[in-house]
């Protein structure tokens, strides 16, 4: 067996003793973990992260499953890996195995408010935590589209600075990594032919637009029933409606949406998929409300970042 060290010098003495020094002196690649959300985007940021850093990382696919994604989720997870022949990894929160939102709003009695959701807090981010404190991560990758570097932005601010923002580097919008994906021959997700804006988990409680709601009532009765029952049931207010002032909203229960109420248009959802959707925390404030403090000091420090990686 031959170790690689870090001065460019190697082993090939298979003696106890040599291999035991080998072991403690061997340089592991740098880890690069992505997190693949069976969307698009994060499909075709795990290509390019391959691509760009394959041969001096180790770069892993990593998904988070929840239970109540479409099922056509795994098939395209598996599609993805064979199209990059790498495997995709699951990382789940170990106190909650069976990976189901619906479970963990019952457990907490809560199931989404301005500042985040219960699924959020453990089937993401909770589970990625539990992951990074058994692995050394130098880098993550979401997939923030180019049309999404204001997300990105307050994500590394809020959340992980170690962020490599390959799609946004490459200025590839959400649109250009179906084109891309679809140039490759995969199957996209049924979710976005059902017409929903991303992949996500069919009902998805961070979502307050009554058009969304409306969709998913129309698209998938059952769950819309099912989570109307919850909701009411746990006291939680999911939609916001206009209220009766002029540029009021108020928030009702799903049971009290009419089917006929018209919001929003639903590619206007600002919603990008579960991965970041799920981890993201409310925007951070700017310094002032000129943005002086960002537009001075972010491309320096991003670009400092990217030229580390
Ligand atoms: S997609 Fe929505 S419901 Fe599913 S885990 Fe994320 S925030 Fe929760």
């Amino acid at each position: 067996m031959t170790f690689h060290y870090r001065d460019g010098t190697f082993a090939t003495d298979t003696s106890a003793f040599t291999l035991l020094l080998a072991a403690f002196a061997y340089e592991a690649k740098p880890v690069i973990a992505v997190w693949f959300s069976c969307g698009a985007a994060s499909a075709v940021a795990a290509k390019l992260t391959i691509e760009r850093y394959g041969a001096t990382h180790d770069v892993r696919l990593l998904n988070n499953f929840v239970l109540e994604e479409d099922g056509d989720n795994r098939r395209f997870l598996r599609e993805v890996s064979e199209w990059l022949g790498y495997p995709v990894e699951q990382v789940a929160h170990p106190d909650y195995p069976n990976c189901s939102a619906v479970e963990i709003f019952d457990l907490r009695k809560f199931m989404s408010s301005p500042k985040g959701a219960p699924c959020t807090m453990l089937l993401k981010r909770g589970a990625r935590q539990h992951w990074e404190q058994t692995h050394d991560v130098a880098w993550h990758v979401m997939g923030f589209t180019a049309e999404e570097e204001d997300r990105h932005d307050n994500f590394i601010l809020t959340e992980r600075d170690n962020l490599l923002p390959v799609l946004i580097d490459a200025g590839l919008t959400k649109q250009d990594c179906f084109d891309i994906c679809l140039a490759a021959g995969l199957t996209l997700p049924r979710m976005y032919l059902w017409g929903y804006p991303n992949a996500n988990c069919v009902g998805c409680v961070k979502v307050n637009s009554p058009t969304y709601w409306n969709h998913v009532r129309r698209v998938h009765p059952e769950v819309f029933a099912a989570r109307a029952e919850q909701s009411r049931r746990l006291g939680v207010r999911l939609v916001r409606v206009r209220g009766a002032g002029k540029g009021e909203r108020t928030r009702i229960f799903l049971d009290e949406l009419s089917p006929d109420y018209v919001g929003g248009p639903m590619k206007s959802l600002k919603m990008p998929d579960c991965g970041i959707f799920c981890e993201e925390k409310p925007r951070f404030k700017l310094i002032n409300s000129s943005g002086t403090y960002r537009k001075a000091l972010w491309p320096t420090y991003l670009s400092a970042m990217r030229a580390a990686a």
